[in-house]
């Protein structure tokens, strides 16, 4: 796995990279992609779908923990980064998904982790503890908003949010809020639908005062697997790193996750950064 920190250098190589990645075949739509789990462990591999084609971001789940492509490359990207850093098992982290086949496989490495929804309705935040308790967790799904988590000032190792910052209006509030509840050295680890080819991040849409969302062009919802689409605000391009910088993390990154033999046959942009 290789990080970059800039759209120059990436497009310097980027030619090469997707070349290399290119020369591994996809597998064909209702096989199981063999390799190891990168998060489980397990060798039953990976399902590539029965859709239109093998998506190698959204899809690819394990055939034992579940975990999509994203979530393994995301996974294996913090577990990596927090190697040495601080001994796992008594980790205090955070993962802003907690009904989820991540936030299950991933507190069997790291017992202390905690996880919200953002779900403010009790009925709804039930039945994903229902779901949780059918996984073997213990415990209630909790909610929390972002940009202001409820953790203790410098009281986290390790936090994690998938594809959650281009739905959130003020991303700037929840990556200062993600600086200002991770110690000096925890890691931040992040996916967005990122525009690898776009120096600069595109508002797409803005939260009027009365609540309503406006796009200024075509409008842009994010499918939520528990119903509903969630709009979408921003598309990323690569001064997500230096905003960052900004918000008071040091060698912020993008990582390109790209591990055939783990399930991962083409990259999987996981933003990486330290407190
Ligand atoms: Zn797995």
């Amino acid at each position: 796995m290789r990080a970059w920190y800039s759209l120059q250098a990436w497009q310097d190589e980027s030619a090469a990279a997707h070349a290399v990645e290119g020369a591994v075949a996809l597998p064909a739509v209702g096989s199981v992609l063999a390799g190891a789990c990168g998060l489980c462990g397990s060798r039953r591999g990976f399902a590539a779908g029965t859709g239109a084609g093998v998506d190698p971001r959204e899809g690819l789940r394990c055939l034992a923990c579940g975990c999509n492509a994203r979530q393994r490359a995301a996974a294996t990207v913090l577990l990596e980064a927090m190697a040495g850093a601080t001994a796992a098992r008594g980790a205090r982290a955070y993962l802003g998904e907690q009904a989820s086949p991540l936030f299950v496989a991933l507190r069997r490495k790291l017992p202390g982790l905690q996880g919200s929804e953002f779900a403010t309705g009790l009925v709804r935040r039930l039945r994903m503890s229902a779901w949780l308790w059918r996984h073997g967790v213990p415990g209630w799904i909790r909610h929390r908003d972002i940009t202001a988590l409820g953790f203790a000032t410098a009281g986290l190792d390790a936090v994690a949010s998938l594809d959650v910052l281009e739905h959130v209006p003020r991303y700037e509030a929840a990556l200062a809020e993600f600086a200002r509840v991770l110690r000096p050295g925890g890691v931040l680890v992040s996916t967005v639908p990122f525009y690898e080819a776009q120096a600069r991040s595109e508002t797409i849409a803005r939260l009027r005062d009365d609540g309503l969302v406006e796009f200024s062009g075509a409008p842009e919802y994010h499918g939520d697997p528990r119903g509903g689409g969630v709009p979408c605000f921003h598309h990323f391009g690569w001064d997500l790193v230096g905003a960052l910088r900004q918000a008071g993390f040091t060698d912020a990154a993008m990582v390109r996750a790209w591990r055939p033999d783990a399930g991962l046959p083409r990259g999987v942009w996981v933003l990486r950064a330290l407190r």
